[in-house]
């Protein structure tokens, strides 16, 4: 029995989560994730559009949008593989955010 329902404070207009991962075919693991808010940098927007197809659960925080709202964390599920593949593409891409001012 899937455990649905619980995703009210997830984006609006997004689709249920599936307890398998589309890609890996693989159970998923329940999280509460954080909600990020703001406007994606280049990278994310590449780091989504290649997600889509090869590391869809990968991520363990959801993006907001650019309106910040009082939810801070929504329910969601992230695939171990996936995280496997999104650490070995962000490597690959060397996408490592950009730290702020080394003293
Ligand atoms: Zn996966």
């Amino acid at each position: 029995m899937a455990v649905v329902g619980i995703l009210t404070g997830r984006a609006v207009g997004a689709a249920p989560i599936p307890e398998i991962c589309p890609v890996h075919k693989i159970q998923m693991e329940h999280k509460v994730m954080r909600l990020v808010y703001g406007m994606p940098s280049k990278a994310e927007f590449e780091e989504m559009r290649i997600a889509k197809t090869r590391f869809p659960y990968g991520k363990d925080y959801w993006l907001g949008g650019c309106v910040v709202k009082p939810t801070k964390t929504a329910e969601g599920r992230v695939c171990a593989k996936c995280v496997e593949a999104r650490t070995a593409w962000l490597k690959s891409v060397k996408a490592v955010p950009p730290r702020k001012a080394d003293p």
